[in-house]
């Protein structure tokens, strides 16, 4: 977390990861990378500590449980299994719990039964044969109902059981489809989000797809080291959610890349979010409190393309991207948006945003 000048940062980092896998005793998986990496940059506090607690030697299963909780999208199919064993043994739970109680209700009829045939031979006045039925019936009545009770106890606790096994798959879900530096969402999540904007064709007429990568980012992270880049990238996710109305769609779909899915918007409202989104970050300074440093200024390059001007999710990215490179080509900080300059004549819809670097 130095901000001194650093060159190779990354390999640097690397290497010290390494040698904290090899100290601890544990084998040099890309899941154990990836956890004390998320560790040692501090963008997750709790898993900082969490990590901390366990010491000087940690077991494979030990770093597992922790990716489970912290970095939900490698252990994703265990949970699902885990999730899917847990509902099935509840589900066979219960229907035992059901066969039985329906057993003992035969037992308890069969009983009833008896009585009331034996009842009907015996003379009325053999009041202590009459006294006998009675006592059987009530204890047979008293076993069926403390039987239900069980029955309907044990019941509960299953259902509860799969309550929870529902509410673990919903936080996995959540987990799974966000970005653990920025906690937007992530690129499974906006893959799914794109994969839905066709789903009805005349909703497709208003979308927007804005992308945007941060212009020269290598620089950052030679400059000052990754876990500077790291920190820019999540305080630029604050600026996007701050900067734009909840109902915007956003997500850090690569290392230093966003993606901004808008509903009901017009080309030229497009237009202004996202020089909106560029400004955001062009505007803000980037300066260590403490130390002083400063790390800007620091730029986005922007491309849209509107829904209706692609045939699906896949060439409406393609075409967004395709753009985003015409503002880095341009000279970056910028917007442009597909169609623009391509076709000639600029409508104000089409117009290209261009901000002269300063
Ligand atoms: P350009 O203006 O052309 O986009 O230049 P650039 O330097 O940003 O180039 P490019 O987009 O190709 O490189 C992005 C760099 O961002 C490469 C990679 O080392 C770094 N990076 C990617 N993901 C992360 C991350 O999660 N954290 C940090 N600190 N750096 C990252
Ligand atoms: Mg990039
Ligand atoms: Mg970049």
């Amino acid at each position: 977390m130095s901000g001194t000048g650093h060159k190779s940062a990354s390999i640097d980092v690397a290497a010290r990861i390494s040698v904290t896998l090899r100290r601890l005793g544990l084998p040099g998986l890309p899941r154990n990378y990836e956890l004390v990496y998320e560790a040692y940059s501090g963008s997750n506090a709790d898993l900082q500590q969490a990590f901390q607690a366990l010491g000087d030697t940690v077991t494979q299963a030990q770093m597992d449980a922790l990716g489970r909780r912290f970095l939900v999208h490698h252990h994703g199919e265990g949970i699902v299994a885990d999730a899917q064993a847990r509902i099935q043994s509840n589900i066979e739970e219960c229907l035992a719990l059901l066969r039985n109680g329906q057993s003992r209700l035969e037992d308890y009829g069969r009983v009833l039964d008896k009585a009331s045939g034996d009842i009907a031979r015996t003379d009325a006045l053999k009041v202590d044969i009459i006294r006998n039925f009675i006592e059987v019936l009530t204890t047979a009545t008293d076993t069926s109902l403390s039987d239900s009770r069980g029955t309907i106890k044990a019941m509960v606790a299953r259902s509860g059981e799969i309550e929870r096994v529902r509410t673990e798959l919903d936080d996995y879900r959540r987990m799974a489809h966000t970005d653990v530096l920025t906690q937007l969402s992530n690129r499974r999540a906006f893959d799914d989000m794109l994969a839905h904007v066709y789903d009805d064709p005349k909703n497709a007429l208003y979308f927007a797809l804005v992308i945007a990568d941060i212009d020269h980012f290598k620089r950052i992270n030679d400059s000052f080291g990754h876990p500077v880049g790291d920190r820019v990238i999540k305080l630029i996710g604050m600026l996007f959610r701050a900067a734009l109305r909840k109902d915007v769609f956003i997500a850090r779909t690569g290392g230093e890349e966003f993606a901004f899915i808008l509903a009901g918007t017009t080309a030229e409202e497009t237009l202004r979010i996202a020089d909106r989104i560029r400004t955001s970050v062009e505007a803000t300074p980037f300066v260590n409190q403490r130390t002083g440093a400063n790390y800007g200024p620091i730029t986005l390059s922007l491309g849209v393309c509107m829904a209706s001007d692609a045939d699906n999710a896949e060439d409406l990215y393609r075409k967004a991207d395709a753009a985003l490179y015409g503002s880095k080509n341009r000279g970056r900080n910028r917007v442009t948006m597909h169609g623009a300059g391509v076709e000639g004549a600029l409508s104000d819809a089409r117009a290209m945003y261009r901000k002269e670097s300063a």
